[in-house]
């Protein structure tokens, strides 16, 4: 079996690394071979709590009115207890899996059946089949690029029902909200178990299949780099994109028919919230190729942090302002809802413009502009697993020259946005931005890494030449 002797070599090279003192060494530059206690302890913390902390988010806003603070004091003071919260807690129902089942069985059809079209009368917008990066075994992969037609087709179909058919409420997704939680961790968990058994049994590459030894760690973070199901069923673009990020504004705009019908009008907060995360769920799936060479592709491996994370968390932790509003409706001031449009709008243009300056720079292998001038850069080589060596550059000139992750700055000034737009008497909108510093700070740190790993003293003289993550002068 292909993925066991991988396995054996997997740990034969854990052993010879440990040997010789090295954490790391070029040609093993993809995601950890060894497990360290603070890496184990977040794991089993987040496997343990993740799926808890999703369902007291949502909880909170179906029992107590979006109030994180009023359960636990209730607990803490023995107003209520644990039996009582659950007991209202709406179950598991036949119409919510019904439901779960046609959209993605619907998403998985868009995504396998209908090549894309989108290419062909879109100028500029690059679909169709696509190559991704070089993985660590030296693979390139083949994709299908047509989520931008999916979220087209789910939307205009979303729309005609809503005008003109009428099958189902557009409120659809509001009210069934906790009958379809139970349908998203069950596909999630068996997406992740599924994706472990792959890795062990029959994987699509086994020499890009990675074993640290430690089952928790293996079944979170994944053994397989791209599993896939024959040819173009490629799991981590599927569940990234859809059903997760199709989703995302599908979601929103229930929530935006919620208002309508609760309340009579649609309030600005909500129409900024479905603009500004609408402006971003586009960007995604307009810039679908770029997304083949971002760090969710070119390196996590598939396991339980993307299957269960795109089936549950994504639609449920990004979409919480919406939410929020839903109970809370907002109306803004004009001078704030102009003023949260234009951080929402600049966040957006830096992270756009840093995204595609890089993707512009690889593409043309530096032969492009930036900001009217030749990019500056640093020539740097790394080794694959097989020993073949590779050139490449890393780009300092434009917003890559003012910090090493300016993307992620304008990403965390857009998330900031969004949660403004719930005003201050609850924090449970916040949590998006407090998480998405965790996130991008942590992805930054373990994007370093893993450059460092991949490129050595060229990733050294490249940070003392940016020395700055994320803020100039300051981180
Ligand atoms: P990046 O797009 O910043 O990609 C990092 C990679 O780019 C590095 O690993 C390296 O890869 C290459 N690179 C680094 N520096 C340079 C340089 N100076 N010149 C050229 N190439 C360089 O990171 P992500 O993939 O994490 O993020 C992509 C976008 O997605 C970001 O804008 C981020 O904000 C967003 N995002 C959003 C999330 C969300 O949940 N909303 C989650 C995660 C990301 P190589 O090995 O090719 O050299």
């Amino acid at each position: 079996m292909a993925a066991l002797q991988e396995k054996r070599s997997s740990e034969e090279r854990r052993h010879k690394s440990i040997q010789n003192g090295a954490q790391t060494s070029q040609g093993q530059w993809g995601r950890a071979w060894e497990v360290d206690w603070f890496s184990l302890a977040s794991i089993l913390f987040l496997l343990m709590f993740a799926p808890l902390i999703v369902y007291y988010f949502i909880m909170s806003c179906d029992q107590y009115q979006c109030s994180l603070i009023t359960p636990l004091v209730d607990l803490l003071m023995g107003n209520t207890h644990l039996s009582d919260i659950w007991n209202k807690t709406p179950t598991l129902t036949y119409k919510a899996a019904g439901i779960y089942i046609l959209w993605v069985t619907f998403q998985v059809i868009l995504y396998v059946f209908i090549p894309d079209f989108c290419h062909k009368f879109l100028p500029g917008y690059v679909g169709g089949i696509q190559e991704g990066a070089v993985t660590p075994a030296g693979v390139v992969n083949k994709y299908e690029i047509n989520g931008l037609q999916a979220w087209i087709i789910t939307h205009v179909l979303w729309f005609a029902n809503a005008c003109y058919f009428h099958c189902f409420s557009p409120t659809i997704i509001f009210d069934n909200w906790i009958p379809l939680l139970w349908c998203a961790n069950i596909l999630g968990y068996v997406v992740s178990t599924f994706a472990m058994l792959k890795g062990y049994f029959f994987p699509t590459n086994a020499k890009d299949c990675k074993f640290t030894g430690n089952f928790f760690y293996d079944y979170m973070m994944g053994i397989e780099f791209n599993p896939r199901i024959g040819k173009w069923f490629d799991f981590k673009l599927f569940f990234n994109g859809r059903p997760g990020i199709v989703a995302w504004t599908l979601i929103n705009l229930s929530y935006a028919a919620k208002q309508q019908e609760l309340y009579g009008q649609v309030t600005n907060s909500m129409i900024l919230v479905n603009v500004l995360q609408g402006i971003y769920v586009l960007d995604f799936f307009w810039n679908e190729a770029w997304y083949l060479k971002t760090i969710d592709i070119c390196h996590d491996h598939f396991g339980w942090y993307l299957g269960w994370g795109d089936c549950v968390w994504l639609p449920y932790l990004y979409t919480l302002q919406g939410l929020y509003l839903v109970y809370h409706p907002v109306q803004l001031g004009t001078a704030n809802a102009v003023g949260i449009l234009i951080l929402g709008l600049v966040g957006y243009y830096i992270f756009r413009v840093t995204n595609h300056q890089k993707d512009l720079f690889r593409r043309t292998n530096g032969n492009c502009k930036i900001w009217g001038r030749k990019p500056e850069y640093i020539e740097c080589s790394y080794t694959s697993v097989d020993g073949t060596k590779y050139y490449s550059k890393l780009m300092t000139s434009g917003f890559w020259g003012w910090a090493r992750h300016f993307n992620y700055t304008g990403d965390l000034m857009g998330s900031l946005a969004y949660c403004l737009t719930c005003g201050f008497a609850h924090i449970l909108p916040y949590f998006y931005i407090v998480y998405m510093a965790i996130l991008l700070t942590h992805r930054c740190i373990r994007d370093e890494h893993r450059c460092f790993s991949k490129y050595g003293k060229d990733w050294k003289r490249y940070t003392t030449k940016v020395p700055y993550r994320l803020i100039p002068g300051m981180f």
